[in-house]
C-alpha cells in the first residue's frame, strides 16, 4: 500500500465529532495554522464545537444515526467545504473501518490507522488471536470463532468460574457480564448477546477469566507512517462504573518501574504486531502483579491529557503530524515521564438516582481558571442545552503536580470550585470520590465505586447557620441585581432604611427536611441573623460571579450562592448544600394556602393593582405587585375564589403585616 497517499500535507480538517473533543482537536488545529470545519446535527445547531470552527455543516436529524455516524454525510461535507482530511474523535465512527476506507476511497487523509489495521484491532477476539502469536501476555481465555452453547459452557468450565463474557465488537463496557458459576452462564450470554446484538450489531462473544481485584492499566502508543512506534507510559483507569472510565491518572501508582517497563514494552509489541500507524492504546488488566492484554482502542482517547500532562506533549498535534506523513518528533529515550496527572470525567448525571442523564439548558457554567497544573477541557458553556441524544459528558478536568497526593489535591480544588447549574452533574460525586481516603492510598479494584455507591452519593450534610446566612445573602443580593432602580439610590444600599429597624422573616428547606427559618434585621444599625435561639451580626458583599463575602459575628467566609426561581445552591466551605427557598411571595407554596387575607409579607410600596373587585380569581391569578427592596413581587391569589375587597392603593407604603386585600372562597 503506499502510504504517501494515505498519509500526506493538508490545510483543511474536519472534525467528525462533537463536545469536548471537537473542541480539543479544533484548538490544537488551529494553533497548527489549519482551517477547521464542524459538523453538526440539528439538535447542535448551537453547540460550543460549532461556534469554534472556522466553518460547519449541518449533518441531518437529532439522532447520531442520522448525523454523526452517517458516512455518506460526513464523507460529503468533507468535499462541500474543501477539507482534505478527517479526525474522527472518539466514540461515534472513530474505530468504524468502514468509515476509515470510505475517508481513503474519497481522497481524504483519515487522521487515525488505515482501515486494515482497525480491522485487525477492531474485534476483541481477533486481536487477542493476534496478541498471542506475537507472544503478549493475554488473559487466559476463550476468543474462538464457534459460538454454539455447548462450545462456550465447556471454554468457561475450563477456564474456572468467575468469567467475563465480554462482546467481540464491544465498546463502553457495553455486552460484558461477570459470570460466578455454570448455572448463570447460559442467561448471562442470552442477554449480553442481546445487549451486543442491539449496540453493535455483532452478537459474538469471547470469554475471558474474571481477573480477580481488577486494576485497568493502559499504554499510549503512537506510530507514523515511517515504521516508528513509541510508546508515552501508562495510564491507569481503575476507578470505574459499569467497566467505563470515571477517574484516570498517570502514570499507575500501582506498577513498579520494571512492571511499567514490562508493560509498555508488551504495547510496544502489540502495535507493531500490525505496523500501527496513529495514535492508540493498548489496554491490560491486573490483578495487582501481572498485566494481560484485552484489547486495542484504535483512536485517541477521553484520558489521553493524563498523559500529555506528564509527557509534555500535545498528541492531537502528533496525530496530525503523522498524519502529514511525517516522522514523530522525538525517539523513544527522549520522552520522559514527569509528575503525576489525574482526570474526573464530568457528566449531566445524578449519581443520586441511579446516575440518570439530566437534560436541559445549562444556567450557570463556572469551572476554576486553567492555571499552571490544572487543564479544562470542556464541550459546553453556559446557555448551552444537553440533549438527549449523545453522551452525556460535559467536560473534564486534569489536574498536574509533582506528586500523585498534590495532584488529587489540585483536582479536587478545581472540582469544588466548578458550579453547573441547571442541568443535575455527577460534580459532587467526583469530590468525594478523588478525596476518598482509599482513593488516596491507592487501594482500590474496578469494583470500588459499586461498592461504596452508598457513602460516595450522599454527599450533603444538614445545612447550618452559615448556610443559612449565604442563603439570605443569595436572596438579597439577587434582588439587588434584579432591581430596576437608580443604582445610586440608598435602597440598593442593604442595611439602610430610612426609617427605623425591618424584621424580614426566610424559610429553607432542604429535600423534603423541615423548614429552617431566619430572621434578619436590618435598619440604620448592624444587620443581624437570628436563627433560632442564636443570633449573629450579619453583613455580606457580592464577590462577582455568583460569589460572596458573608460575614457572621465577624468572620468573614468566601461562598458561591446562585439562585434559580425559588431554588439555591450553595458552596460554602462545608460543601456543597441545595435548599429551597419557601418564599411568602410564590406562587402556589404551602404558606398561602388556606390564608384568605392577602397581606404584606415585607415592607414596601405598592407598584401596581392587577384585578378589580368583584374579579372571579383562579388559584395564582395575580393581584397586586409589591416593590419591596427594589424588587418587584406579585401577590396571587392563593386559591380560586372573589377578590372581594382591595385595601390599597398605587403608591401606598405598606408595613409588614398590614391587609392588602380579601379573597373569598369560591363555594365548593
Ligand atoms: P476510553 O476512550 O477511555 O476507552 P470510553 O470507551 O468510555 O473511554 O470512550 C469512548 C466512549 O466515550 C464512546 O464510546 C462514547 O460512548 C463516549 N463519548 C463521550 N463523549 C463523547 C463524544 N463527544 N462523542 C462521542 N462519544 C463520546
Ligand atoms: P470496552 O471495549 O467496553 O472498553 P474492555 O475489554 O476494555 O471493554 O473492558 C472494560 C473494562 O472491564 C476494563 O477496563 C476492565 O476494568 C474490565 N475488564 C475487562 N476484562 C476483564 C477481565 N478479564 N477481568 C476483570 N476485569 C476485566
Ligand atoms: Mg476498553
Amino acid at each position: 500500500m503506499d502510504r504517501s497517499r494515505l498519509y500526506r500535507r493538508f490545510r483543511t480538517l474536519l472534525i467528525a465529532n462533537r463536545g469536548e473533543i471537537a473542541c480539543r482537536v479544533i484548538r490544537t488545529a488551529r494553533a497548527m495554522g489549519l482551517r477547521t470545519v464542524a459538523v453538526f446535527s440539528e439538535a447542535d445547531r448551537g453547540a460550543m464545537h460549532v461556534a469554534e470552527a472556522d466553518e460547519a455543516v449541518l449533518l441531518g436529524p437529532a439522532r447520531a444515526r442520522d448525523s454523526y455516524l452517517n458516512i455518506e454525510r460526513v464523507v460529503e461535507s468533507a468535499r462541500r467545504s474543501g477539507a482534505e482530511a478527517i479526525h474522527p474523535g472518539y466514540g461515534f465512527l472513530s474505530e468504524n473501518a468502514e468509515f476509515a476506507q470510505a475517508c481513503a476511497d474519497a481522497g481524504l487523509v483519515f487522521v487515525g490507522p488505515t482501515a486494515d489495521m482497525m480491522v485487525a484491532m477492531g474485534s476483541k477476539s481477533g486481536s487477542k488471536a493476534l496478541m498471542e502469536k506475537a507472544g503478549v501476555p493475554l488473559v487466559p481465555g476463550y476468543h474462538g470463532e464457534a459460538q454454539d452453547e455447548a462450545t462456550l459452557a465447556k471454554a468457561a468450565d475450563r477456564i474456572g468460574f468467575p468469567v467475563l463474557v465480554k462482546a467481540s465488537a464491544g465498546g463502553g463496557g457495553r455486552g460484558m457480564r461477570v459470570v460466578g458459576s455454570g448455572a448463570e452462564l447460559a442467561p448471562a450470554i442470552v442477554s449480553a448477546k442481546r445487549e451486543a446484538k442491539a449496540a453493535f450489531g455483532d452478537d459474538r462473544m469471547l470469554i475471558e477469566k474474571y481477573v480477580q481485584n481488577p486494576r485497568h492499566i493502559e499504554v499510549q502508543v503512537i506510530g507514523d507512517s515511517h515504521g516508528n512506534l513509541l510508546s508515552l507510559f501508562e495510564r491507569e483507569c481503575t476507578l470505574q462504573r459499569r467497566h467505563q472510565k470515571v477517574i484516570e491518572e498517570a502514570p499507575s501508582p500501582t506498577l513498579s518501574l520494571r512492571q511499567r517497563e514490562a508493560v509498555c514494552a508488551a504495547a510496544r509489541k502489540a502495535a507493531l504486531a500490525v505496523n500501527y500507524v496513529g495514535a492508540g492504546t493498548i489496554e491490560f488488566v491486573s490483578d495487582g502483579n501481572d498485566v494481560f492484554f484485552i484489547e486495542m482502542n484504535t483512536r485517541l482517547q477521553v484520558e489521553h491529557p493524563v498523559t500529555e500532562l506528564i509527557t509534555g506533549t500535545d498528541l492531537v498535534e502528533w496525530q496530525l503530524r503523522v498524519a502529514f506523513g511525517e516522522k514523530l518528533p522525538l525517539t523513544q529515550d527522549q520522552i520522559t515521564l514527569n509528575g503525576h496527572a489525574i482526570e474526573a470525567r464530568v457528566y449531566a448525571e445524578n449519581p443520586q438516582k441511579n446516575f440518570m442523564p439530566s437534560v436541559g439548558r445549562i444556567k450557570t457554567w463556572r469551572t476554576p481558571e486553567a492555571v499552571d497544573g490544572l487543564r479544562i477541557d470542556a464541550g459546553y458553556r453556559e446557555g448551552d442545552t444537553v440533549s438527549p441524544y449523545y453522551d452525556a459528558m460535559l467536560a473534564k478536568v486534569i489536574a498536574w503536580a509533582p506528586t500523585r497526593q498534590g495532584a488529587i489535591d489540585r483536582l479536587n480544588r478545581a472540582l469544588e470550585e466548578t458550579d453547573i447549574r441547571g442541568v443535575v452533574t455527577n460534580v459532587p460525586f467526583l469530590s468525594a470520590l478523588v478525596t476518598h481516603p482509599d482513593v488516596r492510598a491507592n487501594a482500590i479494584d474496578t469494583g470500588f465505586i459499586e461498592r461504596n455507591l452508598n457513602s460516595l452519593t450522599d454527599v450533603s450534610g444538614a445545612p447550618g447557620d452559615l448556610e443559612l446566612g449565604a442563603a439570605v445573602a443569595a436572596i438579597l443580593g439577587e434582588e439587588q441585581k434584579t432591581s430596576q432602580a437608580d443604582v445610586h439610590s440608598p435602597w440598593q444600599t442593604f442595611g439602610w432604611m430610612p426609617v427605623g429597624c425591618r424584621q424580614r422573616l426566610f424559610s429553607f428547606r432542604q429535600g423534603s427536611g423541615a423548614e429552617l427559618k431566619v430572621a434578619l434585621r436590618y435598619g440604620n444599625g448592624p444587620a443581624t441573623l437570628s436563627v433560632g435561639e442564636r443570633q449573629f451580626g450579619f453583613a455580606f458583599s457580592p464577590a462577582g460571579d455568583g460569589g460572596f463575602e458573608v460575614t457572621l459575628d465577624g468572620t468573614k467566609s468566601r461562598i458561591v450562592a446562585v439562585i434559580e426561581g425559588h431554588e439555591l445552591y450553595l458552596r460554602t466551605r462545608n460543601g456543597r448544600f441545595d435548599l429551597r427557598w419557601v418564599d411568602p411571595f410564590g406562587a402556589g407554596d404551602e404558606e398561602q394556602a388556606g390564608e384568605d387575607r392577602i397581606v404584606a409579607p415585607l415592607p414596601g410600596t405598592v407598584v401596581a393593582l392587577l384585578a378589580e373587585e368583584g374579579a372571579t380569581l383562579e388559584k395564582g391569578t395575580p393581584i397586586l405587585t409589591l416593590e419591596v427592596m427594589k424588587m418587584e413581587q406579585t401577590l396571587r391569589a392563593p386559591f380560586a375564589g372573589v377578590l372581594k375587597k382591595i385595601k390599597c392603593r398605587v403608591g401606598d407604603i405598606v408595613q409588614e403585616g398590614v391587609e392588602l386585600a380579601e379573597v373569598e372562597p369560591a363555594a365548593a
